[in-house]
This record gives structure tokens, C-alpha cells and sequence, in this order.
């Protein structure tokens, strides 16, 4: 049967370009899920959207002298380009700052505050006399009061990751005058997380599936016990508060951000000319993965599912498949100091397939994980190009000019191939177990596998010397392993779209990979074949040395 698949992603900041850490924590696990749901057949809704809310567009228009609008706008074109390019195949990449998602937030917190889970409260909220205005949580710097880092924001640590309230920072400045910042007394909402901290456990104890990293960090923030969060600032940039009165505030943007899946879905909807397509996505049959990094997991595993849970009659969380973190040369990646790979710097220069293939290959999945170009040159050129690439080439290159540009007839096949072809339909069942759930490493790894034994078989084989005394034995290794390169076709399409699509015309199919769906099919006897052409790019040994002197200067364009 059909399912409905949510695949939820994180929402970026519009304050600076995409880096290869975002891509691997959240954007392309998504996609490879997303373009395997798809081929299996089942109703697939991909959606994100550019957060252009919150102080790191504001703080980044200040820098700029620019408005927080012109920021947004800019970035959010960027990432539109870097999707298309990387083939990230998103069903809507909207942005926090449309009119539906206003509406939708504004639903959400009015249903929130009738159904009791939102109370108001007169709290402290930093003030600053030097820039005389309230400042909002990341404009307030001070030392973390759980592990003693001095450069942590208000509302969250980055060294130990535990979100924070101003009040808690010890020794706080101003980020933007680095005066020293007094608390005064304002009017704010919160979100009653205490009244739902015993649903939630009931709730996160049936979540087995979950991985370890996920679970154990969502237990620590409920064994610690949950605290009401505050859901409105002092700020002028956001969505407003629906109630007189609080015209000077805004929602805070965590509250609107993780709202926007719903608003995100809904907008789709409208798009299709259908206003009710979003709610077979939201019904408790369908499936809802979260593609986050790890430094969210709080807010999709707990807060999210509490305001699902206050607002009623939505679907939870099915999965939240949180990545690790990826770091860059061995060390941390930092944007503020351009410790980092951008993604339109590499798109300007190198195959998006390949990033893909690196990727997957060391995703973060269960911990942290590293790239660095001298192992990007020897994954694309060692494994990419001279597995995958050169069975592929070998095979196509070889029935295209020795048997008039079309499968070969093999007649009977002996052991050793039969023996081929069902590794090659093992294999396939064990990607598709591995892709559905979650596990993107082990599926390319599997994937590789087949290729490398396609290979073996093929040096056994060696047509190349039996076409001279053998044409029967030639055409039944030749037609073996473009039955091994059909399936392979479809097992790497979710995470090598680009060469899977062009696989697919040189071995002579109609349509592309993704019409053909999750299925095998081995190409015809006599099927004409399309001249084919490299799949993948061999790079050069200078590269590494080249790349390594831009790290630390490259900006995000
Ligand atoms: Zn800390
Ligand atoms: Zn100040």
C-alpha cells in the first residue's frame, strides 16, 4: 500500500551561504530519502524553507548596512540555485517570511494559548543603555553556567549544546556595543512544556526506532526536567503577536521556525490548486522524518512534539533522524572565521554527483565525521571513478562497439553468472532495508560492494580476450554485467541522481531512473544502447594542495 512520507528538513538561516556542514547534517540525507520514497512509490512531501526571522539576519544586515530583508531575499535565491545544482529535490522551499506562514504561526499560537499550553508572564528581558533597546537572546554574550565556555549566547551554548536563557549567562555583554547589559522587568508568553513533560516520556519511551545519539540526548533534557520556554521577545523583526497590546514583540523565532513544516505543507497545498493535499501528510497514518543536525534535536524531538501534542489532531514525529556534526581538515568548521567548504564555491568547480558520492560515504550519522580534500580526491578518484565508474564504462564501451551498439544475446548463462545476478538481487533487498530506514552509509557501502564484485567477475571473465575465440561466452559476461549495472542504476539513483539519469539512456531505457521506480529491470536482448560517455570525472593530485591554500580565505560568496 501507498504510505504518505513527510520528509521535514531543517530551516537555514538567510544570514550566509550553505557549507558542506549543512549539506551532510540535514539536506542531503533528506534528499537520498526523499528521491528513494519516491521510487518505491509512495506520496512524498520535501519541505524547508529559508528562516529569514530571528537576530542572525539582523545581526548580519547590520554588518552589511543592508535591511534584514535584502539579506534574506539574497541568500534565499542562493540556496534555490545550490538545490537545483546538487539536485536536493525539494517539493517547496519556501521562506518564514510569506503570509501563510504569518497565518499558520499566528493558528498555532492562538490554538496554543486557548488549550492552556501558553501562559503570560512578566519576566526579565536584557536591556541594553548603551544601544537603548531590549536585546534579543544571541545579542547577549556571557560564560555558560553548565560547562564554563565564556563565549556562549542566550539562548543557546555552543560548546555544550544545552539551550539557555540570558538570565542563566554569567559576566554578560552586549554583542553588538559590548557594554554591559541590565535586566528589566517585560511582559512575555511561554510555553507550558512542565504540563506536558509526562506525555512526552509516555510519548519518547514508544520511539525505539530511534538512533541511540537521538534518544539518549532527548532522555538527558527529560531526566533533567523540562522548563517553560519563553515564546515572544522584544524584537520588531518576526511574526506579530495576535493580541492587542503586544504590538512591540514579536514571536520568537524557534516558536515560528519549527511551525513552519505546517506552514510549509500547507502552502504546497495551495500551490497544487488543492487546500486539503497537506493533510493526508499530517494524519496520524502517515510517516513524518525530520532531517536535522544535532544541535536541534531538542527542539524536534521535545518542544515541536509538545506543541503538536497541545494543538491536537496533527501527526508526531515518526522519525528524527539527527546527523552528527562534520568537521572540516580535523578541525571544528567555523563560519565566522570561513573554516568551512561553501557550497557554491564547490559547485563552481567540481561535480555535484561526486560531493554526494563523499557525502553519504562519511556521513555523520553516528558520530562525528571529517572531510578533508585529500580524501575527497581519493573517495571520487579511487572508489567513484575506478569501482563504479570504470564497471560501468568498461561494460558499455565494450557491447557498444563489439555488438552494434546493442545488449548482447547471451543464450544460457552458467553458474558464475547466475551466481552474479543474485548477489546483484540480494544486494538490492538489502539497500532498500538499509534506505528505509535511515542508514545511508551502509546502503552506498552495500552498493559498492556489487560493484566491486561486477568487477572481479568481469576480470574472470575477460571478454575482451573471448571475443576473439568466443562470441557466446563474451555475450553472456557482457549481457551478466549490464544486468548487474541495471540494478545498480536504481540502488545508487537516491544518492547519484545525476549519473543514474544518465545511465539509464546509455543503457538504452525509455523514460528516466525515477519513471522506472524501485524495481529490477534488466535491459532487452538486442536493446539499442546510447553511446555512452564517462560517468564521473577522474580529478588531479594538484587539486588537494590547491584547495588547502584557499581553506580559512574563501567567503560564501
Ligand atoms: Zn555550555
Ligand atoms: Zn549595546
Amino acid at each position: 500500500m501507498k504510505e504518505h512520507i513527510l520528509v521535514a528538513v531543517a530551516w537555514p538561516y538567510a544570514n550566509g551561504a550553505l557549507h558542506l556542514g549543512h549539506i551532510a547534517g540535514a539536506y542531503l540525507p533528506a534528499d537520498i530519502f526523499a528521491r528513494y520514497q519516491r521510487l518505491k512509490g509512495n506520496h512524498v512531501l520535501m519541505v524547508s524553507g529559508s528562516d529569514q526571522h530571528g537576530t542572525p539576519i539582523t545581526i548580519r544586515a547590520e554588518q552589511e548596512s543592508k535591511s534584514p530583508q535584502e539579506i534574506a531575499d539574497k541568500y534565499h535565491r542562493q540556496f534555490l540555485d545550490c538545490w537545483q545544482q546538487l539536485g536536493i529535490s525539494f517539493d517547496l522551499f519556501t521562506t518564514t517570511g510569506t503570509e501563510n506562514h504569518a497565518e499558520v504561526t499566528q493558528d498555532m499560537f492562538t490554538t496554543l494559548l486557548q488549550n492552556g499550553h501558553i501562559y503570560k508572564a512578566t519576566t526579565l528581558q536584557a536591556y541594553c543603555p548603551t544601544c537603548q533597546r531590549f536585546l534579543a537572546d544571541r545579542y547577549v554574550v556571557g560564560t555558560c553556567p553548565h560547562c564554563g565556555f565564556p563565549n556562549a549566547r542566550g539562548d543557546q551554548c555552543d560548546e555544550c549544546g544545552k539551550p539557555l536563557d540570558p538570565t542563566e549567562l554569567v559576566d554578560i555583554t552586549c554583542k553588538v556595543c559590548s557594554g554591559t547589559p541590565r535586566f528589566e522587568s517585560s511582559e512575555h508568553f511561554f510555553l507550558k512544556l512542565t504540563g506536558l513533560q509526562k506525555q512526552l516520556e509516555d510519548w519518547v519511551t514508544g520511539q525505539t526506532h530511534w538512533r541511540n545519539t537521538v534518544l539518549s540526548s532527548t532522555w538527558k533534557y527529560l531526566n533533567e526536567g523540562l522548563k517553560d520556554r519563553a515564546i515572544s521577545r522584544d524584537i520588531s523583526w518576526g511574526v506579530k503577536i495576535p493580541l492587542p497590546g503586544f504590538e512591540e514583540k514579536r514571536i520568537y523565532v524557534w516558536f515560528e521556525a519549527v511551525t513552519g513544516y505546517l506552514s510549509a505543507s500547507k502552502e504546497w497545498a495551495k500551490l497544487q490548486g488543492d487546500e486539503t493535499a497537506w493533510q493526508p501528510f499530517w494524519h496520524e497514518d502517515a510517516k513524518g522524518y525530520y532531517f536535522i543536525g544535532k544541535d536541534n534535536t531538542f527542539f524536534h524531538t521535545l518542544i515541536w512534539p509538545a506543541m503538536l501534542m497541545g494543538y491536537g489532531g496533527l501527526n508526531l514525529p515518526y522519525d528524527v533522524p539527527a546527523n552528527e556534526f562534520l568537521t572540516i581538515e580535523g578541525s571544528k568548521l567555523s563560519t565566522s572565521r570561513n573554516w568551512a567548504v561553501w557550497l557554491p564555491d564547490y559547485l563552481q568547480r567540481y561535480a555535484p554527483d561526486a560531493l554526494r558520492y563523499f557525502l553519504t560515504s562519511n556521513m555523520p550519522e553516528n558520530a562525528d565525521s571529517d572531510f578533508s580534500w585529500d580524501k575527497f580526491l581519493r573517495c571520487n578518484n579511487n572508489e567513484l571513478v575506478a569501482t563504479y565508474g570504470n564497471l560501468v564504462h568498461r561494460v558499455l564501451t565494450f557491447s557498444y562497439r563489439n555488438f552494434k551498439g546493442a545488449v548482447p544475446s547471451p543464450g544460457e548463462l552458467d553458474e558464475q553468472s547466475k551466481k552474479l545476478l543474485d548477489v546483484a538481487a540480494e544486494t538490492f533487498d538489502k539497500v532498500d532495508k538499509a534506505l528505509g530506514s535511515c542508514k545511508f552509509r551502509e546502503a552506498l557501502r552495500l552498493n559498492m560492494s556489487l560493484a566491486q564484485e561486477a568487477n572481479r567477475y568481469l576480470d574472470v571473465q575477460a571478454p575482451w580476450k573471448t571475443i576473439k575465440e568466443d562470441v557466446e561466452a563474451t555475450a553472456r559476461t557482457l549481457y551478466t554485467v549490464l544486468c548487474v549495472v541495471s540494478v545498480l542504476k536504481v540502488t545508487m539513483y537516491p544518492f547519484l541522481p545525476f549519473s543514474s539519469d544518465k545511465l539509464h539512456a546509455y543503457l538504452g531505457f525509455s523514460g528516466n531512473a525515477r519513471e522506472q521506480g524501485w524495481k529490477i529491470q534488466y535491459p532487452a536482448k538486442g536493446q539499442k544502447l546510447e553511446q555512452p560517455q564517462a560517468l564521473f570525472t577522474k580529478l588531479d593530485d594538484s587539486i588537494v594542495a590547491e584547495e588547502k591554500a584557499r581553506m580559512g580565505h574563501i567567503t560564501g560568496l
